[in-house]
């Protein structure tokens, strides 16, 4: 299967992403990893994409769908994550053929508290959530010890930016989707086992 899964930032696609891949060995392609590899890498990209991702804005079109057609490349099982996210990526990926386009569906304000509470430790390696998966000493990373930040497009007015953008970008490609008759739509507002039951039963994975 070749799935696309949108949603707002926030919406937890990533970890409903990460089960299925876990679960039924369906590829995990992040394109927000992906970028943020590019970053950390310090790549030619990397360097041109840092000030915007920083802002809470949007990579351009074509280098997100560059960074992504490389990698899934000759893949025949995936979940793509974070792209397409605007009508025109969309349109581009029509020889890939997805099979199924998850949309999961959230309020701001849910997505404000999930977001703002999310904490990384220092070296990068390590996520944490003030509430929901706090570390064992506040403020410390519970593998190196190194203080817990909170990524700047994650400070609250960055995410209402993102989401904002992301819904006026996205809703077209929302569209586009669903005329195909392509479009399966999960409300992602309850806790992340509620939600990912719910997928599983809309994908009729078992
Ligand atoms: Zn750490």
């Amino acid at each position: 299967m070749k799935l696309i899964i949108l949603g707002p930032p926030g919406s937890g696609k990533g970890t409903v992403a990460e089960r299925l891949e876990k679960e039924f060995h369906l590829k995990h392609i992040s394109a927000g990893e992906l970028l943020r590899e590019e970053v950390r890498k310090d790549t030619l990209i990397g360097r041109d994409i840092k000030p915007v991702m920083e802002k809470g804005g949007l990579v351009s079109n074509q280098l997100v769908s560059a960074v992504v057609k490389l990698e899934v490349q000759n893949k025949k099982q995936y979940i793509l994550d974070g792209f397409p996210r605007a009508l025109e990526q969309a349109k581009g990926i029509g020889e890939l053929k997805i099979n199924k386009v998850l949309y999961l569906d959230v309020p701001l304000n849910v997505v404000v508290e999930r977001l703002a509470g999310r904490r990384v430790c220092k070296k990068g390696l390590h996520n944490y959530h003030i509430n929901y998966l706090p570390p064992k000493k506040a403020g410390k990373c519970d593998w190196d010890g190194t203080p817990l930040l909170r990524r700047k497009d994650d400070a609250p007015a960055a995410i209402r930016e993102r989401f904002r953008v992301y819904q006026h970008e996205t809703r077209p490609v929302i569209e586009y989707y669903r005329k195909k008759g392509l479009l399966l739509t999960v409300d992602a507002t309850p806790d992340p086992e509620t939600v990912y039951g719910k997928v599983k039963k809309t994908l009729r994975l078992k």
